[in-house]
């Protein structure tokens, strides 16, 4: 597995030690609360079910393969990171782990704001009514065309990453006669992990401008002297499925280092400190994430400690939890087509979709977990591989999980915390269709992405 540096993307920390899988677990009909949403449970009959439906009604209405996602999970989890963090900071959702519009207006509502880094997830944003002023505009390379679409908004901030796109960004708002809000965002040489973090000297990645040869203290120095920017803080981001604070607390040093020698070079204390998003979810029973407000209290205090000692007000904090908020409530629900036994060796589990609505595992070897949910069984556990029906034998949607011996074609599978960066990834590859997520609350379930159509196909293939 590649040690490279790959910072923004979920990829972080998802490498798992060769070879390595579980003993079966104590029971195999159990359903982890760590890892499944919610409000998910079984019922009298051994089915499983969620915000009050059981999947076999979710798997004849909808069909399958469907996300299926605890609306109610999703707004307590957002609602948790909102009061974790008070007034005194912002939370912005990265809508890059999924977004949608009926998740833009829970959001709305649950008093989050939302982060974008593209046209398509700035327009998803406006239309679904979240206010401009609190979306952040993210990304390596937006086109001038998006940076003038954002600054025509009105977006709360855009995220400065380039000397390039100071200028870019400057430039429009100028144009327009507008004074746009920005952050730069800066590589502290913090590489996160799971379980532990690298310090390195620089950064090798694609994100940010360096702190280190006085790169980033040069593009500060430019964003200041351009009429059309209003700079407002310095945004460190510094991995994903991150579950030590450790990191942060070096990110948040070497900030609050800029944010001092600005104040010493140019007399102004910048207002607002961001310090990404990252912070892990547990993807199996194994994972063991900590709660929002302890990662609240942890991230406030360090600020804190840093400012005091470098006699600075505390800026104002924001945070860019994108699976934290999303990825546990929801699961990926599958009916078993195949089940194949190779002596000696394991069982493959066929399901009627694989790597095009989950690339995690083909991508970052991520790790998950499994359950039979159309019932529960007694049969002896047996270690299988969870594959999907795509031309490539790398499709793997779960490569160690175990499963009831007497798993059959036509049962219903369920993999949990498949909320993040699963449909937001999902692919066409062989011309697969796309699944519908569906979100349950109450005992009412509805499709807010519906499935894609072989009509969808044809039509983006115009012949
Ligand atoms: C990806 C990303 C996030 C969210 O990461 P999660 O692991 O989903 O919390 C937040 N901020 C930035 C800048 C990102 O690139």
């Amino acid at each position: 597995m590649s040690r490279s540096a790959h910072p923004a993307g979920p990829r972080h920390a998802d490498v798992l030690p060769e070879g390595h899988y579980s003993a079966p677990p104590a029971d195999l009909n159990a359903l982890d609360p760590k890892v499944w949403a919610q409000t998910v449970g079984r019922n009298g009959e051994g089915v499983a079910t969620v915000g009050g439906i059981d999947v076999k009604r979710l798997a004849e209405e909808f069909g399958t393969p469907a996300y299926i996602l605890d609306e109610a999970d999703f707004r307590a989890r957002a609602r948790a990171w909102r009061t974790a963090f008070g007034t005194e900071a912002d939370v912005f959702y990265a809508g890059k782990a999924f977004l949608s519009r009926a998740v833009v207006r829970w959001l709305h509502e649950e008093g989050l704001n939302l982060d974008v880094c593209s046209g398509g997830e700035l327009t998803t944003a406006l239309s679904a009514g979240m206010p401009a002023d609190r979306i952040a505009f993210h990304g390596n390379n937006k086109s001038t065309e998006e940076i003038e679409r954002a600054v025509r908004a009105g977006v709360g901030r855009i995220v400065l990453d380039s000397f390039q796109e100071i200028v870019r960004v400057a430039h429009v708002a100028q144009s327009l006669g507008r004074r746009q809000r920005v952050q730069i965002r800066v590589t502290v040489g913090v590489e996160a992990h799971t379980h532990e973090f690298i310090a390195t000297a620089h950064e090798d990645q694609k994100f940010g401008i360096p702190l280190a040869g006085g790169q980033a203290a040069e593009a500060v120095r430019r964003a200041l002297q351009l009429e059309g920017l209003e700079l407002i803080g310095i945004h460190s981001h510094i991995g994903s499925q991150i579950f030590d604070v450790s990191g942060f607390e070096v990110a948040a040093h070497r900030v609050v280092g800029l944010l001092r020698d600005i104040r010493d070079e140019h007399g102004v204390e910048l207002p607002e400190i961001d310090l990404g998003g990252g912070l892990g979810i547990a993807y199996t029973s194994g994972d063991d994430p900590r709660e929002p407000h302890e990662i609240a209290k942890a991230l406030t205090e360090i600020v804190t400690r840093e400012c005091e000692a470098a006699r600075l007000r505390t800026p104002r904090i924001s945070v860019e939890p994108g699976r934290a908020v999303v990825g546990p409530t929801a699961f990926t629900l599958y009916e078993v087509g195949t089940v194949k036994a190779l002596d000696g060796l394991r069982t493959y589990v066929s399901v009627d979709g694989g790597m095009s609505d989950n690339i995690r595992t083909a991508l970052y070897d991520a790790e998950y977990s499994v359950a039979l949910v159309s019932r529960t069984s007694d049969a002896e556990p047996m270690l299988t591989r969870v594959v999907g029906k795509h031309c490539e034998s790398g499709d793997i949607v779960v490569r160690d999980a175990f499963l009831p011996a007497d798993l059959a074609p036509g049962d219903l599978i369920a993999v949990p915390a498949t909320g993040a960066y699963c449909r937001s990834m999902a692919s066409n590859y062989n011309h697969v269709l796309r699944p519908p997520v569906v979100a349950v609350r109450d005992g009412e379930a509805r499709v807010i992405v519906r499935r894609e159509t072989e009509e969808d196909l044809l039509r983006l293939d115009v012949g």
